[in-house]
């Protein structure tokens, strides 16, 4: 019946779509915090950017609406992550595949060899791609092509603003880079809710564990957390991370295992994984994230 509703509306919504654009301004919808703050910073005040996922919203469990859906197709754009971290998107957008203008996934131009594989997705991938800054400059890259090709009369514009991006983006890496420095390479075990710090890990030589594995949508069983307690024991770790868009009990359970062995281990805060903090704040914009991420997980791991 769902599936039904969604044909309608699809089928309805097309039916009305004209081509006019607001303000003569190119309409783009994105999923993602991090992909909507991306296409704000390459676009500036030449677009307008709707993102359907707020701060604290878990893609992996994510639902579009019939507001989204509407939002969808009455798009000049849309941008999203792939990999099948929206996994309950992609229904929609493959309805969409035959209209003109398909959804755009960012990640589907990165050089599929070096991604680290999963056997969880569809994919066969991990889809938390963003944590590599590289990555991420490649989705500017990305989203600036596109905006050029469908609004030529702003492509300088798009591209100056993309260098200004990158460079901001370069600083972030050195940065980084500084900061990790300072926690000696035994101290760097990262242990959160879900597995979405492997591309971090692999960037920054930390080792990466999830209670949860890859996606929010498998539950951590006794035995995981048995398992995990155990590790972190043996590895004297003295922190764990709490996730923004994972319910905190998971991390708590944890804890609270470790404590029935007789040991301890601080909550060294909450990370944001798979969705920036609040619009307007330092935390919800992706540099600002990078940068509140990596201070909480060495000041708590040294
Ligand atoms: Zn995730």
């Amino acid at each position: 019946m769902k599936k039904l509703i969604l044909v309608l509306i699809i089928t309805l919504v097309f039916s009305c779509k004209n081509d006019t654009k607001d303000n003569g301004k190119l309409n783009i919808v994105t999923t993602t915090t991090m992909i909507t703050d991306l296409v704000k910073n390459i676009g500036g005040d030449a677009v307008n950017v709707d993102g359907l996922m707020g701060s604290g919203v878990d893609p992996h469990l994510y639902k579009a609406s019939e507001g989204d859906v509407t939002k969808l197709v009455n798009a000049d754009i849309i941008f999203y992550n792939g990999l099948h971290l929206e996994g309950k998107l992609v229904e929609v957008f493959e309805k969409m595949g035959s209209a003109t203008k398909r959804p755009i996934a960012l990640a589907d131009q990165l050089d599929k060899s070096k991604l680290i594989g999963s056997d969880y997705f569809a994919s066969n991938y991990d889809p938390h791609v963003w944590f590599d800054i590289n990555y991420f400059k490649q989705f500017a890259n990305k989203v600036t092509e596109v905006l050029s090709e469908q609004d030529p009369e702003n492509s300088e514009v798009y591209k100056q603003n993309e260098a200004q991006y990158l460079a901001e983006l370069n600083k972030l890496q050195e940065d980084v880079k500084g900061v990790v420095a300072s926690l000696p390479e035994e101290k760097r075990i990262l242990v959160t809710a879900h597995d979405a710090f492997n591309y971090f890990g692999e960037a920054y030589k930390f080792k990466v564990v999830g209670l949860q594995g890859l996606s929010t949508a498998t539950e951590a069983g006794v035995q995981d957390v048995q398992k995990l307690a155990a590790f972190i024991i043996e590895n004297k770790i003295k922190a764990i991370f709490v996730e923004s868009s994972v319910p905190r009990r998971t991390i708590e359970a944890l804890q609270e295992a470790v404590k029935s062995k007789g040991h301890d281990v601080a909550i060294g805060g909450t990370l944001y994984s798979d969705a920036l903090g609040n619009d307007g704040t330092v935390e919800g914009t992706y540099i600002g994230m990078y940068r509140y991420n990596i201070k909480t997980i060495v000041s708590a791991l040294k």
